[in-house]
């Protein structure tokens, strides 16, 4: 194949993964998206193939390869429970990390078969991208691990904060340049390995502080690296498919990173500085201090719904955990035969990644027109009947609106509490991903329903039957 002709076909698959990009954006068109996406990726695939051409034992190593890969990678996707996604994501960005730090030594080690020169007289420039590509795909690396074992709860979700780790992570930073200035100029391969090891060690300490509540923003950052990481070594290999999807990958996840601070109302840089955030932890009946809540049953909350004429249903993590989400849409669609007006309200940062309620949702068939963003439903909080919370908590905390000694101040929330009645359904009165006490539990118009969100809801469905 032609060099030309490759270029033409790079180019088409490129234009196919933005229009993935842009077919994922909505629900309606994800899954048009997602075909967009593959077949671009079956394209630059076969012309790489046929732009190398390689050897009979080559080509059967790829196809081992990409078998073996393709396998775990379609069990794995079977298999995940839709709320292990998030972990799943930060697996599949460390390995990413771990693949351009890979092609970066095998084009150290073997430039003549990338084309890129002789050992010891590889171009200054292709020194200098391999180097940060390296560097970006090792932080990656062990940045999207440690991410894994917070979000898997195999490690604290705190944030571990090491004494001076600000100077530490300048100094290392700094000596990071030094030594990608230093290998441009001298192919040193001990170099390229110190580049990696300091990377590594980079990549643990940046990640380490930042704490439960932040970790989305992490996540969705992680990805921008990893696509920058690909950018950079497909500067090296010279090759035009690498170069395109990293820079898709890397400023698509920069421009959802920043939707998510928005969400969050934090700073890239806050986030990056660490330190906020913790783990949840039940709290129970004694520490309810002089505060009382109103507790109600399936058959209250089917009475209020009944004769309600709007209700707002919020979801959340919780609802995930329980997968609750079919049992909803028949309460919802039982809730419409009485007349009632329903409606969905979806925080950007609900449950355990973006779009997390909306794919849940739309697994049960929830009509899209009845779902709302944040922005376009909570001026109607004040005037429904009902806010039904399944499984949400942190995004509908008033202390991020009211108070402004909580470290959740500025977060847009969902206004639920201007509802004439929040109905709250979650198993105890824990608190959520950030760690922080919901002072909803005890307003006066909340009703709690402290039970499984699926039980619960299958209770009210019998109820509203009955
Ligand atoms: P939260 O994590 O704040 O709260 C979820 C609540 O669900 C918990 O308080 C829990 O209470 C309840 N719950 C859990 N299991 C069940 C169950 N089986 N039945 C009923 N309730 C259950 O969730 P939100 O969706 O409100 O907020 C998301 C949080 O996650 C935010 O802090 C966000 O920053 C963070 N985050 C978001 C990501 C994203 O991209 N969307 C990614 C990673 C984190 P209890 O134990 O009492 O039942």
């Amino acid at each position: 194949m032609s060099e030309s002709t490759a270029a033409f076909l790079y180019l088409v698959s490129g234009v196919l993964f933005i229009l993935a990009l842009r077919g994922l954006s909505h629900p309606t068109t994800s899954r048009q998206g997602n075909f967009m996406g593959m077949a671009g990726m079956a394209i630059a695939i076969l012309t790489t193939l046929f732009l190398a051409g390689p050897s009979f034992g080559g080509l059967l190593l790829i196809i081992l390869g990409i078998a073996i890969g393709g396998t775990a990678g379609a069990v794995i996707a079977r298999r995940i429970a839709m709320t292990a996604m998030p972990q799943l994501v930060a697996a599949f960005h460390s390995l990413v990390g771990l693949a351009a730090v890979m092609v970066a030594a095998a084009a150290l080690y073997a430039p003549e078969s990338m084309g890129i020169d002789a050992v010891g007289a590889i171009h200054g420039q292709a020194l200098v991208e391999m180097s940060i590509g390296v560097a970006i795909g090792a932080i990656t690396f062990t940045g999207s691990i440690i991410a894994f074992l917070k979000l898997d709860g195999r490690m604290s979700g705190k944030p571990i904060m090491l004494p001076s780790r600000h100077a530490i992570n300048i100094a290392l930073g700094i000596l990071l340049v030094v030594l990608v200035i230093w290998f441009a100029a001298s192919e040193s391969h001990v170099l390229f390995w110190l580049v990696v090891l300091v990377s590594l060690a980079l990549g643990v300490l940046l990640i380490v502080p930042i704490g439960g509540a932040d970790m989305p923003v992490v996540v969705s950052m992680l990805n921008s690296y990893s696509g920058w990481a690909a950018a950079g070594i497909g500067f090296t290999l010279q090759n035009l498919a690498l170069i395109i999807t990293g820079a898709l990958v890397g400023s698509s996840g920069a421009i959802l990173s920043y939707i998510m601070c928005k969400g969050m109302n934090r700073s890239f840089i806050s986030v990056i500085l660490g330190g906020f955030g913790g783990e949840s932890g039940p709290a129970g009946a004694d520490d309810l201090g002089d505060r009382t809540i109103k507790q109600g049953s399936a058959e209250d909350a089917a009475y209020l719904m009944a004769n309600a004429s709007k209700v707002i249903i919020v979801p959340g993590y919780g609802m995930a955990v329980a997968q609750a989400q079919h049992a909803l849409r028949e309460m919802a669609d039982k809730l419409k035969e009485e007349g009632v007006e329903v409606k969905y309200a979806i925080h950007p940062v609900a449950g355990r990644m973006p779009g997390h309620m909306n794919v849940l949702l739309a697994e049960a068939n929830v009509p899209y027109d009845d779902v709302f963003e944040l922005e376009d439903i909570n001026s109607e909080f004040s005037q429904s009947d009902v806010a039904f919370v399944i499984g949400a908590n942190d995004v509908t905390n008033p202390a991020a609106r009211d108070d402004k000694s909580s470290p959740i101040y500025g977060m847009p929330i969902l206004n639920v509490d201007q509802a004439q009645t929040c109905l709250f359904i979650k198993r105890s009165l824990g608190s959520g991903y950030a760690g922080i006490d919901n002072t909803l539990f005890y307003k006066d118009n909340t009703m709690m329903l402290l039970a499984d969100a699926k039980k619960m809801v299958e209770d009210i469905v019998k109820a509203l039957d009955r």
